[in-house]
């Protein structure tokens, strides 16, 4: 069956729209036969009417139909954007989402100088080396339980090339009790085990470790207040993603750690997103 650009792109769109809304089945339809022609989206738009030859038709029609399943489009493709950085993004890591870049700018608002970073849990390292890019003058340790997770952000590491990284196999903070730090920052699992989410879309696919935290979802941030104060540095500040319906909740955890300065930030969707303190003891 020779056909074209143009007449590939509208098959796909049509299936996937089975799965995705029409907006969105007509990028993916896009990146998915940018990806397999390794092309970008200028060449597919000035090559609408050439015939994809048959082999990448093939591969088109396994990819779309993977996604017709369910299947993250991130998945498929081996990567996602975050804060301008190309990831590679794998099953062993969260996908980064548009919501965490609150977290990011919350922290690079609040690097000043050099100042010794900790993203515990950094999955693909998405808010690590987003920090590190933009506070250049600042070091970001980037610890994660799951090796596999580890393995996805030291090639992400190795790709951007970031000297001001350093990558540590850490369950929280168990293997970091040899340093203090100016700024903490996570996006914990905070998912109740319970919720239905859990269960549909892209979630399905994605590690549970990273996104559920026991029956009220607050399991991990819990334990990382708790622990943090031992590892900040005196006026050292505290910074975690948090569910739309949580921030009192990790309001009072902070309260009763003994945090000051408590702030809740919204993301783009004007949900409750992220919760800073400021560790200022005595
Ligand atoms: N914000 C994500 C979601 O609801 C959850 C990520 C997380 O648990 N850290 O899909």
């Amino acid at each position: 069956m020779t056909q074209t650009v143009q007449q590939w792109l509208q098959a796909a769109r049509q299936q996937l729209a089975q799965t995705v809304p029409a907006n969105e089945a007509s990028i993916e339809a896009q990146l998915l036969l940018m990806h397999v022609l390794n092309v970008n989206r200028a060449w597919l738009l000035a090559h609408a009417t050439d015939v994809v030859p048959d082999e990448q038709a093939l591969a088109f029609t396994h990819l779309w139909q993977r996604r017709v399943q369910g299947e993250p489009i991130a998945y498929i493709l081996g990567y996602r954007e975050f804060f301008g950085l190309k990831l590679k993004v794998t099953p062993d890591t969260l996908i980064p989402r548009p919501d965490t870049e609150t977290l990011v700018e919350a922290a690079l608002q609040k690097i000043t100088q050099h100042m010794q970073v900790l993203d515990l849990g950094t999955g693909t390292g998405a808010i690590a080396l987003a920090v590190a890019q933009y506070a250049p003058q600042s070091h970001v340790t980037a610890a994660d339980a799951s090796q596999a997770a580890l393995n996805v952000a030291a090639a992400n590491l190795q790709s951007l090339q970031f000297g001001n990284v350093t990558l540590r196999l850490s369950n929280w903070f168990s293997a970091l009790t040899d340093q203090t730090f100016d700024l903490i920052v996570s996006n914990p699992p905070y998912i109740e085990s319970a919720d239905h989410h859990l269960t549909q879309g892209d979630l399905r696919f994605e590690p549970m470790s990273a996104l559920a935290a026991g029956a009220d979802g607050l399991a991990d941030i819990r334990q990382i207040i708790a622990q943090a104060p031992a590892y900040l540095n005196q006026g050292g500040w505290l910074m975690l993603e948090h569910g739309y319906n949580q921030a009192e909740a990790v309001q009072r955890l902070y309260e009763t750690a003994g945090f000051c300065h408590i702030q809740t930030l919204r993301d783009l969707g004007d949900n409750p997103r992220v919760t800073l303190a400021q560790w200022l003891p005595g």
